[in-house]
């Protein structure tokens, strides 16, 4: 069906580990709406909301690690750096009552955009199971 077919289309980024649109956004090459940031993150708005905060949280030297499926003991840190980073967002924007941290990894998935990111979000009811 239709829903199947766009959750496809959406996923069929391939994760060849190439340099991704994230690079120039760190770069400050295209422009984003940018959060927080301190030397080792950066957090900026999606461009594609699914609600009134969502915020993407993206490692700044992402040392290899384009999904969480291909996470190696040496991005530990990476991994709790982003998710307390997360949680400093979530309080700058208000959101501490509830909000929601999502990492698509792989294309069943839908990850479209291969530099591991985590999504945070919040700013309304959400809803479970997510889809
Ligand atoms: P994924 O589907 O890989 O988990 O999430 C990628 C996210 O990046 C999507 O929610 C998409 O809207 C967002 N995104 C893609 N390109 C850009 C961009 O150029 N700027 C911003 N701010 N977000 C982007």
């Amino acid at each position: 069906n239709d829903e199947e077919a766009s959750a496809r289309e959406a996923a069929a980024t391939a994760d060849t580990g190439a340099p991704t649109i994230f690079d120039k956004i760190i770069a400050k090459e295209i422009p984003s709406t940018i959060v927080y940031e301190d030397d080792k993150v950066l957090a900026f708005r999606d461009i594609n909301p699914e609600a009134p905060v969502h915020v993407l949280v993206i490692p700044k030297f992402r040392d290899g690690l384009t999904q969480l499926g291909k996470a190696e003991a040496r991005h530990w840190d990476i991994l709790g750096e982003l998710l307390y980073a997360a949680k400093i967002v979530a309080e700058k924007e208000g959101i501490l009552d509830g909000f929601r941290v999502v990492i698509n990894s792989g294309p069943a998935a839908c990850q479209s955009v291969y530099h591991l990111h985590l999504h945070l979000l919040g700013g309304r009811q959400m809803k479970w199971p997510p889809g």
